[in-house]
């Protein structure tokens, strides 16, 4: 199988883990069993003890316009999307300008800003075992049961690129650190937000080596140059912990901790069944 080296303190957002050997996944599905498929990882902590990786080749970088839906390669990047979406005047992808990652991990994750979410003008996806219709998927906040790698995603085609939208999105960024990170650390329990919680427990601007959970927004865990791997953990279970004891709400990890030691006793690594 092709691979690429990456070294993921370049690659990642958080600027954190090593050099790793990928393998690039084409048409050779058969041989994706024991791999954890990655996209940009915007989204994704890599630990020192990572399984194999995986992430789509070339191949899946691309769009197109074919009876008319918007049909969407998994590689392709999320700023890629959104210039096209301009150039050719579709809406609803405005808000894909602000969403770092590509299309596979946007879908995966179902991404999306306060109303807004990638699932809402899906049509279908195809996967290494075929197409699978919106309906058939279950799908929610930051959440989807996808279990097989996205190759492609098809939307509705919407006439209209807001470009009043971005500037909105942009706005609404505007709390949000620029320090390296990984998005929002966990999700926002129901009726209530993970940056509050993690604020009420006094790590509100908790930092451990480099790492911190940011004092401009206290869900977002930012990395002030050498940050690592497990300074990142310790904050992360130190919030679980403490967030636990004072309020009884267990915060649900949105970044993915690629290692071992966390991905449980998943034996298949692409999202087999839990
Ligand atoms: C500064 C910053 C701000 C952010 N703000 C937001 C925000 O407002 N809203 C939001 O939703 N997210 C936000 N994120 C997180 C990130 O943008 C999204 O989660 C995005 O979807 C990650 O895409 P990726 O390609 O980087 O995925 P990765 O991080 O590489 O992977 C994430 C998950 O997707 C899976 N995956 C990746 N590709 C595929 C594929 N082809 N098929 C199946 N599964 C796949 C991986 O296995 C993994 O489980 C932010 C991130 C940063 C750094």
């Amino acid at each position: 199988m092709k691979t690429k080296r990456i070294n993921f303190k370049n690659y990642s957002s958080f600027k954190i883990g090593g050099e790793l050997e990928v393998s690039l996944l084409e048409d050779n599905f058969s041989e994706i069993d024991d791999y954890y498929l990655i996209g940009s990882c915007n989204n994704t902590l890599v630990g020192t003890n990572p399984p194999p990786l995986m992430m789509l080749s070339k191949a899946y970088d691309y769009i197109k316009i074919e009876d008319n839906l918007l049909k969407i390669g998994g590689a392709t990047p999320s700023g890629k999307i959104a210039s096209f979406c301009k150039k050719h005047d579709i809406a609803n992808f405005e808000l894909i300008s602000h969403l770092p990652g590509k299309l596979g991990g946007l879908v995966y994750m179902n991404a999306g800003l306060k109303e807004f979410e990638i699932f809402q003008h899906l049509v279908s996806i195809k996967t290494t075992s075929g197409i699978k219709a919106k309906n058939d998927i279950i799908f929610g906040y930051r959440f989807t049961d996808i279990k097989e790698p996205i190759l492609e995603a098809s939307f509705e085609i919407v006439p209209g690129f807001d470009t009043g939208k971005v500037v909105l999105f942009k706005k609404m960024r505007e709390n949000q650190p620029s320090t390296p990170s990984a998005g929002s650390c966990f999700k926002n329990p129901i009726g209530d937000y993970a940056g509050r919680l993690i604020e009420a427990v006094g790590l509100k601007g908790e930092r451990v080596g480099d790492m911190e959970f940011s004092s401009e927004h206290a869900n977002f865990l930012v990395n002030y140059g050498d940050g690592n791997f497990d300074d990142a953990i310790f904050l992360i279970k130190e919030a679980q912990k403490r967030v636990y004891a004072a309020f009884d709400i267990w915060l649900e990890c949105e970044i993915v901790v690629l290692d071992m030691r966390y991905l449980g006793n998943k034996s298949s690594l692409i999202k087999s069944e839990d």
